[in-house]
């Protein structure tokens, strides 16, 4: 089943999937699953040069990739229901009464947490999920399950963003605290993501964005 599924999740647009061993979790984190997939879906770098050069006025790649990762994942969840597992989508539409708290803006098992423990990546100052290869030039959803899959946890990356405010100096609003992410820290110190405008400046102005942009761009 592993690889059909996986191929077929390629197939169906994924630039990149992992699984991920969540078992060690606690269980009101894991709500009793033991694996998670991690699904991402690429910003081309045409739209990061579009947005940077502020060419392009709507973010509408990153909004219609957001939708896509989710459709994605609750097909994968569908996919491994229909196999006799158990699978649930961490999509919007489901991360409603119990999974997510609208309050606080969090849920119970975020995606980002899921893309640590699968070693993609760091948690930036601009608290989004930097992976040495892409920047944040990406968008992400997961499915947690009971399925067997082969699993690829790795060792947790500690940021890379050394001495660069860049994103803390570009947000229009203010809302980049400029902390260094450590495990198990509070969101809060890092962004106040209630005032958060979603301009994506500071996913597009990471120099490991940018570096993901250059290195990919077709002029
Ligand atoms: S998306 Fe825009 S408003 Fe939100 S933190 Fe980033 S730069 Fe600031
Ligand atoms: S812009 Fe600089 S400080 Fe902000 S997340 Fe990227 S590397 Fe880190």
């Amino acid at each position: 089943m592993v690889n059909e599924l996986i191929s077929e999740i390629n197939f169906r647009g994924a630039n990149f999937v992992k699984t991920v061993d969540i078992s060690r979790l606690p269980e009101k984190e894991n709500m009793g699953y033991d694996t998670a997939i991690l699904i991402g879906i690429l910003l081309s770098p045409e739209f990061i040069l579009g947005l940077s050069k502020e060419t392009i006025a709507v973010p509408s790649e990153f909004w219609e990739k957001e939708h896509r990762a989710q459709e994605l994942a609750e097909w994968v969840a569908d996919f491994i229901v229909g196999k006799g597992y158990k699978a649930f989508a961490q999509s919007d539409g489901n991360l409603i009464n119990g999974y997510f708290e609208e309050a606080t803006k969090t849920s119970v098992l975020p995606h980002k947490k899921i893309a640590i423990l699968s070693g993609l990546g760091w948690i930036g100052k601009n608290n989004l999920l930097i992976a040495e290869e892409y920047g944040c030039a990406f968008c992400m959803c997961t499915v947690l399950t009971n399925a067997s899959l082969s699993i690829e946890n790795k060792k947790v990356i500690m940021p890379k963003c050394g001495g660069c405010t860049v994103c803390k100096d570009i947000c229009p609003v203010n809302v980049i605290h400029g902390t260094t992410w450590e495990p198990n820290m509070n969101r809060d110190l890092i962004v106040d993501v209630y005032h958060c405008k979603c301009c994506l400046k500071c996913l597009v102005h990471c120099p490991w964005t940018q570096n993901y942009m250059k290195s990919n761009i077709t002029l």
